[in-house]
């Protein structure tokens, strides 16, 4: 099936280039976009055409790193610091996972909070609860939002949500068996070293070989849990390796935070394919520190953004986005290092969360469509008419559910609960 979406298109095909073509037209063929063009090609004069005129076709978003069990906690505790704030908030809320009536209200919630918030690509902590996992990938892929879930793995130091060792692999395997999604996929997910022991990271690390699984988990976020991570593995030089030791660290990991990743494990995340997953609003939340993006980048390193819900209260990534660039000035208050523009948050927000998933630069032909339509009509009246670029750059600042209009999710437009 040929379908047109007319209206303004703004993408950003590489970091920091922002495309706009002002009343223009995203051709679909199958939902996969089969060109951008100024004027309409003859041929598809007859095809059946959405009309957005006046209003901004953006790339949606992709939340690279979020727990879904915390969303009820989001914006409390937020006077903790990391282990504080998970040993006195976060354990005792993901137990209740184990109830799957309640994890079926709270799964269904927050995907359609994703979908109309414009997130169409996710990488998702589940609890370590098998049956309220595979709830949440079913509310996901209910809601039209995309991407990959993970049952957490911990059986050290997780106070009500520990398990065994033993449990922790056969309900991995169980949970693996009945994943059984169109559009939502497995990943790996130990939740950080300090709660799982080396025989576990070890079984995951084999499981990942095994079934040729991506891996997700936190790295280097705040400087207590470097100390305890240490502690830990006497043998490991840095933190990073502690993963790498079990062969958890590889091209597809997704490691969250890399506030405090020297040089050498920035290196290593570039040498191996590594994803950093920067979550601005949850680092400064929870006074972890901030992420040097700059440097990240610079080494060559893949960089996308996270909400990283509860530490980060901001669930709507546009929101992330900017809280993003905000970090980056803190950063350039102290160091120096040039901050963060909106188009290049932009793209960390959007096409590198897509790019992970095998999205391509932007809006790229061959490539499903994953869009907001956003109506900045009823934002506060400009004094003078605005360009496309200044109502990019208000609508990433200002925008929430009343805006936006539409959402594409791998090619399919999903009707959003108003
Ligand atoms: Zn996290």
């Amino acid at each position: 099936m040929t379908q047109i979406l007319h209206g303004h298109i703004l993408h950003t095909p590489q970091f920091g280039r922002l495309e706009v073509i002002p009343d223009g037209y995203i051709v679909l063929e199958e939902g996969g976009i089969a060109g951008l063009y100024n004027t309409l090609p003859k041929k598809y004069a007859a095809m059946p055409l959405e009309d957005y005129s006046d209003c901004l076709i953006m790339q949606s978003f992709a939340d690279m790193h979020l727990h879904a069990p915390q969303y009820p906690m989001l914006g409390m505790g937020m006077d903790l610091p990391l282990l504080d704030w998970l040993n006195t908030y976060t354990f005792c809320t993901e137990a209740r996972f184990q109830d799957t009536l309640y994890a079926r209200r709270v799964c269904r919630q927050l995907a359609e909070d994703l979908i109309s918030s414009g997130t169409t690509r996710v990488s998702v902590f589940s609890s370590r609860h098998t049956d309220a996992t595979l709830i949440l990938m079913e509310e996901l892929e209910r809601a039209g939002v995309t991407g990959f879930v993970g049952k957490v793995n911990m059986d050290r130091s997780g106070g009500p949500v520990q398990e065994s060792t033993d449990e922790s692999v056969s309900e991995t395997r169980r949970w693996l068996e009945n994943c059984r999604f169109a559009h939502v996929k497995p990943i790996l997910t130990p939740r950080f070293t300090p709660c799982c022991t080396d025989t576990l990271l070890k079984e995951l690390g084999r499981l990942a070989a095994e079934q040729n699984l991506p891996v997700q988990s936190h790295l280097s976020e705040n400087t207590g849990e470097i100390a305890l991570v240490k502690e830990l593995h006497p043998d490991c030089h840095q933190y990073w390796e502690t993963y790498h030791k079990y062969g958890l660290w590889k091209k597809g990991t997704l490691m969250a935070h890399c506030v405090h990743s020297g040089r050498e494990e920035q290196e290593a995340m570039a040498e191996y394919g590594v994803t950093a997953v920067h979550c601005p609003a949850s680092n400064v939340n929870l006074c972890s520190g901030t992420a040097p993006v700059r440097e990240l980048l610079n080494r060559g390193v893949h960089v996308a953004l996270g909400s990283d819900i509860a530490g980060g209260d901001l669930l709507a990534m546009n929101r992330v986005i900017v809280m993003s660039i905000r970090a980056s000035k803190i950063v350039q208050i102290a160091t120096g290092a040039p901050f963060l523009t909106v188009p290049e948050a932009y793209w960390l927000g959007t096409t590198a969360g897509h790019q992970y998933f095998g999205g391509g630069a932007g809006f790229q032909a061959g490539c499903k469509l994953h869009a907001v339509v956003v109506d900045d009509s009823a934002m506060p009246e400009p004094a003078r008419k605005l360009d496309l670029t200044e109502r990019f750059e208000r609508s990433v600042y200002l925008m929430d559910k009343r805006h936006i209009k539409a959402v594409y999710s791998e090619g399919r437009k999903i009707s959003l609960q108003k």
